[in-house]
């Protein structure tokens, strides 16, 4: 059947193009079935086969076992391998044991959680009383719940602003807690993720407050040592479950690189490749007129609505009834019209569906019969969830992978197995950064007041430090036994443990008052600068005047033929050198604490085709960012050895710095906006020509730390990515990035290549001499 669908997809391939860079055969898995667990009660297992579940797969009894015995435990399978039974079952059971425990479920959106307690109140089991507790909830039903829910369904923003602060007037519910399920766990990353990590641990201080020591239970993405990711997270020590019994058909794998197109040029003179979006529709065209179940994964809203309004021009050529079976999901669809569309594809009434990730969480779409990913989704994690959407038991499935013109979905086509073959990528969190920490302290003192024997949950030396901080600054106030929160006002409402702190911007259209969005606040120079043309959901605006003193940005609805780009001076200076090591030759890797300053200068009105019409200058303040850099120097002499004369030399630096940036995400689980770099022929702190790659946050999620780590596979897959790109000097699929500052000038793609085997060679040696200095 796969091939079968591979084989039609080519044959619509324009004459002239090859775009198929890789196939893979991934065979079938089997199912392995086991009896219930004995310690499950009768009740419970009459349910879930009233519900369609008469025997469990192996890896959902190991798990529930570990969680019923009390230990921590995450579980890491595929996409429909029954995670959610591996944690119901534990908890339901403990429920059902213990008729005045209670359990706590978070998720990390709504619509997860909503489909959760929906799985179990469908089993209807006697006395469980499972209730949301979310922003939708009306207050009368959340009284209700804090009443009476024994299996509470809740978010971490709930939890952090809602429930922790509060927790005196749920004081039955934590001195009875037994599980804490901390659901899609992999989503915990970056400053969310710190955030996160700190608010279990409140949560654990709490718990055992009123005498609880609940047993966590997570489930996650497949991701590379999971246990350790979940013991990071939850601050316990988790066991992990990876092995999964569950079944999945055949797939073959299609890895796929648009064309370049010779007729048009983009930046610079700079060759453009069909866009991802348009060969995904051209494609899921073919296999809806083939009659396979096809679901598109876009990355933007626009893209998604653009690919399924494509695909449907198209099919109407073949066929008039054919266009109506094609949808795209819109994030922001009510939950009942979200299932109605999942029912409808489940059932073949709809053959085509063009989404977005947000259909990623929570939707119980699986065995379909191809699945199109349009662009890496940031994560491997992702991609297998996407890719696992297609495949049924005893039927094959088809999955393509359409590169989208960046470096790092370059370098994905042409190196097949760094996708196919790599355990995916752990998740990155620093709940030791104290722009988060010092928030989430407050939050805790508050809660409870912090003393000695809570430091070692918090981080030990680098909380204390903290917390004497944030007692010079008056915030809290030690006494003898401990430090106290001092305002009569809590400090959540203030903290945005999805942000990267600091107060959004709201842009709100001026004629309506309406808001339509927030932006962060170390974001708005670039995004919402006066000029600059803001895109929300798919409708364009423009904004008329950004004002800093009241965190507002007015915007009026207008669709101008130009997009805007901002100008944007960066410099960078290093604060402490935590680690140094420095290689033959003279080159040195370092890492450590940075000051980024920026400055947006102008901006670039810019028509579709590239062509510039103008730059219009802005008059903006500076802004500085402290946060955390690796980065790396290379001496004259090196640079002269490997041919590049001194004018060659920044265009060299920055192409690789794009590139390195651009290939990060591989290992980081960052998004390639996360992070930012600065590259120079002479740096004043450094003395040499210096790149630099730093955290886009206020004292780092632990990207540039993780990136120090990798360098060496970073590094190489950087300049793999580079060369493996046919472009003659340059283009957004290697070295050109779409948020430079500088207008993607000066570049040289080549040289780029020379410098990174430069460095690459010296570090492979072995070091001259390394330091570390690191406080903690
Ligand atoms: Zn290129
Ligand atoms: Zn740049």
């Amino acid at each position: 059947m796969s091939r079968h669908l591979l084989d039609r997809v080519l044959a619509g391939v324009p004459h002239g193009e090859n775009p198929l860079r890789h196939v893979r055969e991934l065979p079938a898995r089997p199912a392995a079935e086991v009896d219930w667990p004995s310690w499950a009660p009768a009740e419970l297992v009459a349910a879930f086969g009233s519900c369609g579940v008469s025997r469990p797969w192996a890896h959902q009894v190991e798990a529930a076992t570990h969680a019923w015995e009390g230990r921590h435990v995450v579980i890491a399978t595929g996409t429909a391998s029954g995670k959610s039974l591996a944690y119901q079952l534990p908890v339901l059971g403990g429920l059902l044991a213990d008729r005045r425990a209670t359990a706590l479920y978070l998720s990390p959106t709504k619509a997860l959680g909503a489909d959760q307690l929906r799985a179990v109140s469908a089993l209807a089991l006697d006395g469980v009383r499972p209730a949301p507790f979310d922003g939708d909830t009306p207050m009368p039903e959340r009284d209700w719940a804090r009443a009476n829910a024994r299996w509470l369904f809740t978010n971490p923003d709930m939890l952090h602003r809602g429930i922790l602060p509060a927790h005196a007037r749920w004081a039955t519910f934590f001195r009875r807690l037994a599980y804490v399920v901390v659901d899609e766990c992999h989503g915990y990353r970056g400053v969310f993720g710190s955030h996160v990590a700190l608010l279990l641990r409140r949560l654990r201080r709490v718990a055992a407050k009123y005498g609880a020591d609940p047993v966590f239970v997570l489930a996650s993405a497949t991701v590379s040592d999971p246990a350790s990711s979940a013991s990071r997270l939850a601050g316990v020590p988790c066991v992990a479950v990876t092995e999964d019994a569950s079944p999945q058909g055949a797939r073959t794998v299609a890895l796929w690189e648009p064309p370049l197109l010779p007729e048009l040029s983009g930046e610079n003179g700079a060759p453009v490749r069909r866009s991802a979006g348009a060969e995904t529709a051209r494609i899921m065209t073919d296999l809806v007129v083939e009659g396979a179940r096809t679901l598109a994964f876009v990355r933007s809203r626009r893209g998604a609505e653009l690919t399924a309004l494509t695909a449907r021009h198209a099919l109407a050529e073949v066929d008039p009834s054919l266009p109506a079976r094609v949808a795209a999901y819109r994030a922001g669809f009510l939950p009942e019209e979200r299932r109605a569309l999942e029912r409808s594809l489940a059932d073949g009434t709809l053959l085509g569906v063009a989404s977005t990730n947000a259909l990623e969480l929570g939707v119980d779409i699986a065995g379909l019969d191809a699945v199109v990913v349009a662009g890496y989704p940031g994560t491997l994690a992702s991609f297998w969830q996407q890719a696992g959407r297609a495949g049924r038991a005893g039927d094959s499935a088809l999955v393509v992978f359409v590169a989208q013109d960046n470096p790092l979905d370059t370098y994905l086509v042409h190196n097949p197995s760094a996708m196919l073959d790599k355990p995916v990528e752990a998740t990155v969190i620093d709940p030791a950064n104290p722009y988060v920490l010092a928030p989430q302290l407050a939050c805790a003192a508050m809660e409870l007041p912090l003393t000695d024997s809570c430091l070692p949950a918090f981080g030990g030396a680098v909380a204390r430090r903290v917390l004497e901080d944030l007692t010079a600054d008056g915030v809290l106030r030690r006494r003898p036994t401990g430090w106290y929160w001092t305002s009569r006002e809590r400090p959540h409402a203030s903290v945005d443990i999805r942000g990267s702190g600091g107060d959004q911007v709201a842009v709100v259209e001026a004629d309506s008052g309406r808001l339509l969005g927030t932006v962060d606040p170390g974001a708005a120079f670039t995004t919402v600068h006066s000029g600059a043309v803001y895109l929300h959901q798919g409708t364009s605006y423009v904004v008329d005047d950004l004002d800093l003193s009241t965190g507002l940005a007015m915007v009026h609805r207008e669709d101008p033929e130009w997009s805007t780009s901002p100008r944007e001076q960066v410099d960078i200076s290093v604060l402490s050198v935590e680690e140094e090591a420095c290689w033959p030759g003279g080159v040195t890797v370092s890492l450590g604490a940075v000051a980024v300053t920026s400055h947006v200068v102008a901006y670039l009105r810019k028509l579709p085709s590239g062509q510039v019409l103008d730059q219009v200058p802005l008059d903006l303040p500076e802004q500085t960012l402290n946060t955390r850099a690796v980065w790396y120097t290379v001496p004259d002499e090196l640079l002269a050895a490997a041919e590049l004369t001194k004018h060659e030399v920044p265009g060299a630096l920055h192409a690789a710095e794009h590139a390195a940036i651009g290939l990060l995400p591989l290992f980081a689980t960052c998004d390639r906006w996360d992070i930012g770099g600065v590259s120079t022929a002479l740096h004043p702190d450094t003395g040499e020509a210096t790149v630099f790659v730093h955290d886009g946050h206020p004292g780092g999620a632990g990207f540039a730390d993780r990136a120090h780590a990798a360098l060496v596979p970073w590094l190489t897959a950087t300049r793999d990515a580079i060369a493996a790109c046919e472009c003659p000097s340059g283009c957004p699929s290697c070295v050109q990035s779409p948020k430079c500052g500088n207008g993607n000038e000066p570049l040289n793609k080549e040289g780029a290549i020379r410098v990174l085997t430069t460095v690459l060679g010296a570090v492979t040696e072995s070091p001259e001499e390394s330091r570390t200095s690191r406080a903690s």
